[in-house]
């Protein structure tokens, strides 16, 4: 039995607490689905644990939507997962306010004309829209720093966090992130990049999303071609996925000096 988002952040905590000592059992199918996911196959067995009781409590207090078809069981269970793969360190981490998940099939038409996107996220409808095909792509390859499910979800994150204060850690080191990625957005566009794909440069939103995919797909490359940066995500986001049997950062980071 899995429980809907509208529950206190107390009951929140005790209930991952119960969780853990007793875990809650995956159905067969939803197994073998996650056996799928890199992120998760390559967690400890403590992190599965969290992880699971996670992936059903998103998955069950959200409602998937496809057009003309019937969602399957994989696309429930892959994009929750990358939700709980991006908010694994987090304390809060529903992004309640994204009840609804479009899919489509394929790229798809957007607000704006002419341009067919792989991915939206919509504030005020509070909707995440993915393309299936793209969703798949962004992990088949694991390393290439690109990952469309991860990209829309940071959107999401980043904007939920600045309508419920949703992660204190997260909010606390949003300044300096911001600080970092500003600058690393003006050597975009200067053409002077040399890490991080350059639609980062296209303003700080998108920069963030690029950042995501870059610090889950290529943790190691990005932490020596952008430390600082890399740190302060780490600070952020609580996670570490240079460890990826124990990404999560349990303590209270400490904030480099040099970053005020
Ligand atoms: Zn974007």
């Amino acid at each position: 039995m899995v429980y809907d988002v509208f529950i206190s952040p107390f009951v929140e905590n005790v209930l991952q607490i119960w969780y853990h000592y007793f875990p809650v059992k995956l159905s067969r199918k939803h197994s073998y689905i996650l056996n799928k996911h890199h992120y998760y196959t390559q967690l400890s067995d403590s992190n599965k644990k969290r992880f699971n009781y996670r992936l059903l409590t998103f998955m069950k207090s959200r409602n998937f939507i496809k057009k003309d078809a019937r969602v399957s069981d994989d696309m429930k269970v892959l994009i929750s997962a990358a939700a709980v793969q991006l908010t694994l360190g987090l304390d809060k981490y529903k992004l309640k306010s994204f009840r609804r998940i479009i899919i489509y099939e394929d790229s798809f038409d957007s607000s704006t004309p002419d341009r067919k996107h792989i991915g939206e996220v919509k504030k005020r409808r509070g909707e995440i829209a993915l393309s299936w095909k793209h969703f798949l792509e962004g992990y088949a390859i694991v390393d290439d720093g690109k990952n469309v499910g991860l990209h829309e979800l940071a959107h999401a994150l980043e904007h939920q966090t600045f309508i419920d204060g949703m992660d204190e850690v997260f909010h606390d080191y949003y300044p300096d992130w911001k600080k970092l990625a500003y600058h690393k957005m003006l050597l975009i566009r200067r053409r002077r990049n040399k890490f991080l794909r350059n639609y980062g440069g296209t303003n700080l939103n998108e920069m963030f999303a690029v950042c995501i995919e870059s610090f889950f797909e290529r943790p190691h490359d990005f932490a020596e071609s952008l430390p600082l940066l890399y740190e302060v995500l780490t600070c952020m986001i609580k996670q570490d996925p240079r460890n990826p049997q124990d990404p999560i950062i349990y303590v209270e980071p400490k904030i480099d000096p040099r970053y005020h």
